[in-house]
């Protein structure tokens, strides 16, 4: 029998090695292609290294603080200790720990790249034409970490470069007392008084933490309330908490400047006011890393902002060229990074894919109550963009709730008018990260809120609510 002709290997090469390009590379390596991961600054990029883990580690130590303060209510004494308020955390090892796990994590990703044949190359990447008589598509050339060049001939090119904070000639960090979210982790000592400039996801997850681990906090907001583009309902409860927590929230402040004064920092608005303190978190927003990438020499179309333009298959506007993550400005998550990358590796590779569909995206902000979202907004259902109605129950009528002294948050749902299909939701409340999940899969397989109603909830608990807001919402649709 004459032997099956084997096709060659599709050679990928993957520019970053965040969740948009690790997830992609384990993908195409399942899926039979010859991959490398360039990235120049470690395995798991930005979201394992600086942002998300480091964060969301630095935040599992504040709700333990929150929970000591919440202790008393529910009867728990500390020995020796009148109340939770003289529990204190010691932050140099709160922040090794963070280093730590987020080193830890980012060796785990390399070892799995590495053990279903992942090639690691260190080092700057960026497009260049592809070599004459090839393809045509582009090749990378990588910068190693000493300064040699090499270029990596690719069949296809996987951008997941990620983004960097955006920093303001203002208010630039200087690393001690002004300082950007991705140096807060070399802090020894709590700030007495921390200034958060930025009410943004970013600015309020490290207030909310902050908070909780014991500084003075003060948020400075340019807009009316906190997390602007949020559920309104969800950022009102969420700035109440912060204000009977403590917090000084200064709404429709915009800081024009911040700067160092001695053992401080002095934050000065648009108005003339100022707002001191003992260090100054500058959280402003992120930009894409796609400078100095070579977009413009093979032709990549971006943005005015410098986000590269994809489809919903991750494509660019070069054959060959696809892109995922931050650097794209779809939806600033780690979840969604991901799945553009599996997404782009399975149109290259041939496998079956789903185009990228946002509407069934949750997403989570770790403060203090969390907010967690999914579908469509009450905004777009009052604006009639989307044909929906919608319920709200408050959390301090869940039995559960009352147990565990949970007073704050709601559950919102959302249902098309007529079907009664689950369109959206929101949760706010103590691990609505994890609440969420039913709604997800509600909005995902597009149950009906009959059909929520109809699944038993545990009781007592907080899941409750959703199949209570899924009752209530029964006439409303259908009649
Ligand atoms: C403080 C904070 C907390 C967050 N928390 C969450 C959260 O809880 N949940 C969530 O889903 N999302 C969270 N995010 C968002 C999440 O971190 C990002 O969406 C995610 O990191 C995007 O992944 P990425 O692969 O696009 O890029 P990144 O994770 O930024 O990785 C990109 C990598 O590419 C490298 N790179 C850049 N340029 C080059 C080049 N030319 N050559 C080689 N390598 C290069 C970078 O050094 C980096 O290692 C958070 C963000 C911030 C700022």
């Amino acid at each position: 029998m004459p032997a099956t002709p084997t096709r060659p290997r599709q050679r990928v090469v993957v520019v970053g090695g965040g969740p948009g390009g690790y997830e992609a590379a384990l993908v195409a390596a399942q899926l039979g292609g010859d991959v490398t991961v360039v990235d120049s600054d470690g395995m798991g990029g930005s979201a394992v290294l600086t942002d998300c883990v480091p964060s969301k580690t630095l935040i599992a130590t504040s709700e333990v603080m929150t929970q000591v303060d919440g202790g008393s209510e529910l009867g728990v004494r500390y020995a020796g200790v009148a109340s939770g308020e003289h529990v204190g955390v010691d932050l140099g090892v709160v922040n090794d720990r963070v280093k730590k796990l987020a080193h830890a994590q980012s060796a785990d990703i390399m070892a799995s790249l590495s053990a279903v044949g992942v090639t690691l190359v260190p080092g700057t990447g960026r497009l260049v034409e592809g070599a004459q008589g090839s393809h045509g598509s582009p090749d990378v050339e990588v910068t190693a970490p000493d300064g040699s060049t090499r270029v990596l001939e690719a069949d296809a090119v996987l951008l997941a470069v990620g983004a960097t904070p955006r920093r303001l000639e203002s208010s630039m960090p200087d690393g001690e007392r002004i300082l950007d979210w991705r140096q807060l982790y070399d802090l020894e000592e709590l700030p007495t008084r921390l200034v958060v400039v930025g009410s943004g996801v970013t600015g309020a997850e490290f207030a909310s933490a902050y908070l909780a681990l014991g500084s003075e906090v003060v948020l400075v907001s340019s807009r009316d309330r906190v997390l602007p583009g949020e559920d309104a309902d969800a950022a009102e409860v969420l700035e109440e908490a912060f204000r009977r927590r403590g917090m000084e929230v200064v709404s429709r402040a915009r800081a024009e400047t911040v700067r160092r004064d001695g053992d401080g920092v002095v934050v000065t608005l648009a108005d003339g006011r100022t707002v001191t303190g003992s260090h100054c978190l500058v959280a402003v927003g992120s930009i894409p890393s796609t400078a100095g990438l070579g977009l413009e020499e093979v032709g990549v179309e971006t943005s005015p902002s410098g986000h590269i333009a994809v489809d919903r298959v991750s494509r660019t506007s070069v054959p060959g060229v696809y892109a995922a993550g931050d650097c794209t400005g779809v939806f600033a998550l780690a979840s969604v990074a991901a799945m553009q990358g599996r997404i782009a590796m399975r149109h290259l590779l041939g496998d079956a894919v789903r185009p990228l569909s946002l509407k069934t995206v949750s997403s989570n902000i770790f403060t203090s109550p969390e907010i967690a979202t999914v579908g469509w907004t009450q905004a777009q259902i009052d604006s009639g963009e989307a044909q929906g109605v919608s319920v709200m129950l408050p959390l301090a009528t869940n039995p559960r709730a009352k147990m565990q002294g949970v007073s704050e948050g709601f559950v919102k749902l959302f249902a098309r008018t007529g079907s009664g299909t689950v369109i959206g939701g929101v949760v706010v409340g103590p691990r609505a990260s994890e609440l969420i999940f039913p709604v997800t899969l509600a909005v995902e397989h597009r149950l009906t809120v009959d059909d929520v109603a109809r699944s038993f909830t545990v009781y007592p608990s907080l899941s409750g609510s959703i199949a209570e807001a899924a009752r209530r919402l029964h006439p409303s649709p259908i009649g």
